[in-house]
């Protein structure tokens, strides 16, 4: 039996999933989470149906333990537990794929090199993702090593929905509106088509709601345009970030704050979005918890730059016929789907509110003219089934 690892390197965290490759539709063996990577990180794994095999062991390492010690750490965890599991394809969620990439692809090191130079482009994830492609290739020398973009799924946006209005030779050097989460959104895109295929040729804004968060408006399960920009700071505010912000204020923070660029960076990645509104928390949980000003305003503007942006995303693509919800926050919080809902009946869009509390896959009144979902998504599925296409295939 052939297996493929999925593998999800972010700055402190490995994400890994451990796939069955002989079916038509990759079987999910065991997954897990190495986090606290970059200082005394611990490893989580969990079966398939979710039992806990290991709960945050730390990992040894003489000093700070790195994505390499990371993932031979998981690996020595997968061997324990599926002893001969033979790994030939190593899956890898790369946040950037630049102009060029618009679907999964099999790595060279010269397609490593060319990803490298995208750095600059996500300096905050596109290295630590490579790092992980470096430390699987190390690992498994023979593997087929498979990268698959968040940027790939928006690679087909119209023009308008690609430029700034900027002189046009920052569009021909790359600064575009690349838009991210694209595996989330292939997944949902797939999903409609199995489970709802009108809806899926149709006209849906679909709202990927976690710590990162934004939306994607999809016609005929094409993304035709996404509130995240050329970085994953635009659009929707997050956990951590912005969303949408006047370019003039980062021009305010340069010249009248004094602001050195990496205070700026760490402001608006780390600093800003519900924790910065609220004061309080990045954690959407804790938020609804509190019953502090703070908590409320934050949500208040959450809840009204999602409805700000599905009006957007609904004159790109000239209606609505659908609304998905995703992510942490979206499949979870019947307040926050509730509270983005209401405001929206004059496109609509109609909840039913015993549904929503019971997080239904259908939330919306069977008479409501907008179909409105709550589909959990699978990024790893996605990762793992472009294994199974491009890797090598199980007997
Ligand atoms: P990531 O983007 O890191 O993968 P998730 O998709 O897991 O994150 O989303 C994390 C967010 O989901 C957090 O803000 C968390 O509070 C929120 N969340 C999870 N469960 C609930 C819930 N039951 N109610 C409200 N928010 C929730």
């Amino acid at each position: 039996m052939s297996y493929a690892l999925t593998l999800n390197a972010g700055s402190s965290s490995l994400k890994f999933g451990l796939f069955a490759l002989g079916a038509d539709e990759p079987e999910l063996s065991a997954n897990g989470l190495a986090d606290r990577v970059g200082g005394d990180a611990r490893l989580t794994l969990k079966g398939a149906d979710g039992t806990k095999l290991r709960d945050a062991v730390p990992i040894p390492a003489e000093g700070v333990v790195d994505h390499h010690e990371a993932l031979v750490a998981a690996l020595h965890e997968l061997e324990d537990h599926f002893p001969g599991a033979q790994i030939d394809t190593v899956g890898h969620r790369v946040v950037h794929g630049g102009m060029d990439y618009s679907g999964p692809t099999v790595l060279s090191p010269a397609i490593i090199d060319k990803l490298s130079t995208l750095s600059p482009f996500a300096p905050l994830h596109q290295p630590h993702n490579l790092a992980g492609v470096r430390a699987a290739m190390a690992a498994f020398p023979q593997a087929v090593q498979v990268a698959c973009f968040d940027t790939a799924f928006h690679r087909h946006h119209p023009f308008v929905n690609d430029v700034f209005a900027l002189p046009r030779e920052y569009y021909d050097k790359g600064v575009r509106r690349y838009g991210f989460h694209g595996l989330s959104y292939d997944y949902i895109s797939g999903e409609l088509a199995r489970i709802a295929p009108d809806l899926h040729a149709g006209r849906v804004v679909v709202a990927h709601l976690g710590n990162g968060a934004s939306m994607c408006g999809l016609r005929g399960g094409r993304s035709v345009a996404s509130s995240m920009g050329f970085s994953a700071l635009d659009g929707l505010p997050m956990g951590t970030r912005t969303g949408q912000l006047d370019p003039g204020i980062i021009l305010y923070l340069l010249q009248q704050e004094g602001m050195s660029v990496e205070d700026i960076i760490t402001l608006l990645y780390k600093k800003s979005g519900l924790l910065g509104l609220s004061g309080l928390s990045h954690d959407m949980r804790t938020l609804e918890a509190s019953g502090s000003e703070g908590a409320r305003q934050a949500i208040d503007y959450y809840t009204f730059r999602a409805r700000r942006e599905l009006g957007g995303l609904a004159a790109a693509l000239e209606g609505l016929d659908g609304l998905v919800f995703c992510g942490g926050i979206g499949e979870n919080s019947r307040l926050i789907r509730e509270r983005i809902c209401n405001g929206l009946h004059w496109i609509g869009i109609e909840i039913d509110d015993e549904a929503n509390a019971a997080n239904a896959p259908v939330i919306s009144r069977p008479d409501a003219r907008v179909k409105v979902m709550v589909i959990p998504t699978n990024e790893e599925i996605v990762i793992a089934r472009a294994c199974a296409a491009l890797g090598v295939r199980g007997a």
